[in-house]
């Protein structure tokens, strides 16, 4: 085995080697001596007493390593100052090689501190101030990025409510926000993004969100989409079923009438004998689900204005439904004119969901670091797939090579990133994980 070569250190030479508990451990002496003095830059100094230097460097043979270098301690005889020698592989002082550092980076965001603590051998600590100074470097480098269609949802993550923040038209997790509070949403919108580039903002039924788009975007759509509304009509139907402690019909009375098979049916016309309550909540729920057959805001108010006139009166889920969508009227028929679909913000909350589930106990911070800033090859092939020679012109194969040769590109990619902004593609988000 010719040891020199192993560790692919050129700046060393392997004096020894032994495998300990799991653990590779090499000594290795300097090839060649510091060349002046680091005070003065004279030539003329002494060997001065030797000293050895412990450091951690990438595992081998899927072994963690260290490596102790036996190095020596100098004496300028021009400034009288003593000095070591500094290497290109680690940095002075540091216990951990720059490429053992650089690959914890890279991989830090996706692998647990657990795993990578076995691997290495280094300690969890040193691994979180490692993921903690990576985190850093990536949130100063981040480039805020304003879509023209918003979307804002309310998350639950680390048991608080969070904002997620989605480009509608690209599909891409543009931020996570900490809060979800009107302050937050509004700072975010005025202070991060171009907020007068902003055309339409999907929302939730979440009264801080709204507040904080119409104040922050004057003159800007503010849309709550089908699917919001569906799923509120959803959970009233549910919460009537059980306020008549009727739960036994509960699927049938769910689905649409359309997608009802015969025999369906006539489970529900018997359920409906047996009590004509559900038959007032079916038929409710069905109704609601008609705003959107319609074709235009002025024929879904109508519907919406038949179904007050027609409620039953103990159906007081659907009245508190009703009210809602009262309450948020003009964002519900903006859907009319606006039909933007929030179906990429589900996609993008199911991934965000699994992603902290991956990391339980992580910090927020940690978690928003894991969310937008692991942007590991394919994640960036994507990006440049989409935004720099756009969706359909370049197979992924053709773009992996643009990626890997890109130094031509690279200018033009790095401008046109700039003036973008980053965000992070959902498709690729949820083959991650
Ligand atoms: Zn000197």
């Amino acid at each position: 085995m010719n040891l020199s070569n192993e560790l692919q250190l050129p700046e060393f030479k392997i004096i020894s080697k032994k495998e300990d508990d799991g653990v590779l451990y090499y000594n290795v002496e300097p090839i060649d001596d510091p060349s002046k003095c680091p005070h003065c830059n004279s030539l003329d100094f002494v060997k001065y007493g030797g000293i050895e230097r412990f450091v951690r460097d990438m595992p081998l043979y899927g072994e963690p390593v260290a490596i102790t270098i036996l190095s020596n301690r100098f004496k300028c005889k021009n400034c009288d100052q003593t000095f070591t020698a500094s290497f290109e592989f680690v940095a002075d002082r540091s216990k951990i090689t720059n490429r053992l550092k650089e690959d914890i980076k890279k991989r830090c965001l996706s692998g647990t501190i657990s795993n990578l603590s076995a691997e290495t051998g280094l300690s969890v600590a040193t691994i979180s101030r490692i993921i903690d100074e990576h985190i850093e470097e990536q949130e100063s480098s981040w480039r805020y990025y304003t879509p023209e269609i918003l979307g804002l949802s309310t998350i639950t993550l680390g048991k608080k409510q969070r904002t997620l923040c989605i480009d509608i038209k690209r599909h891409g997790v543009v931020d996570i926000l900490e809060k979800a509070d009107k302050k937050s949403i509004y700072d975010y919108l005025v202070s991060k993004l171009s907020s007068e580039d902003i055309e339409a903002i999907v929302i939730d039924f979440n009264n801080p969100h709204r507040v904080a788009a119409y104040k922050a975007c004057p003159g800007v759509d503010v849309i709550i989409d089908k699917y919001y509304t569906s799923r509120e009509i959803t959970r009233a139907t549910n919460q009537e079923l059980k306020r008549l402690n009727n739960g036994s019909l509960r699927w049938v009375i769910l689905k649409n009438s359309s997608n009802l098979s015969l025999s369906e049916s006539d489970e529900l016309e018997s359920g409906f004998s047996a009590n004509p309550h559900l038959r007032e909540i079916y038929e409710t729920k069905e109704r609601l689900y008609d705003i959107y057959e319609c074709k235009t805001t002025s024929e879904a108010e109508m519907v919406l204005n038949k179904i007050i006139k027609t409620l039953p009166k103990d159906c007081k889920y659907f009245k508190e439904l009703i009210d809602k969508i009262e309450d948020f009227s003009v964002e519900v028929f903006s859907f009319f004119e606006n039909p933007y679909s929030s179906s990429c913000i589900q996609n993008a909350a199911k991934a965000v969901m699994s992603i902290e589930k991956q990391g339980t106990g992580y910090s927020f911070r940690n978690l928003r670091a894991r969310i937008l800033f692991n942007q590991d090859r394919k994640v960036a092939k994507a990006i440049i797939r989409k935004r720099v020679y756009g969706k359909n012109n370049h197979s992924s194969a053709t773009c992996f090579n643009l990626m890997t040769g890109w130094r031509n590109e690279a200018i033009r990619y790095k401008e046109i990133e700039k003036s973008l902004g980053n965000y992070v593609e959902i498709e690729e988000l949820q083959k991650l994980f």
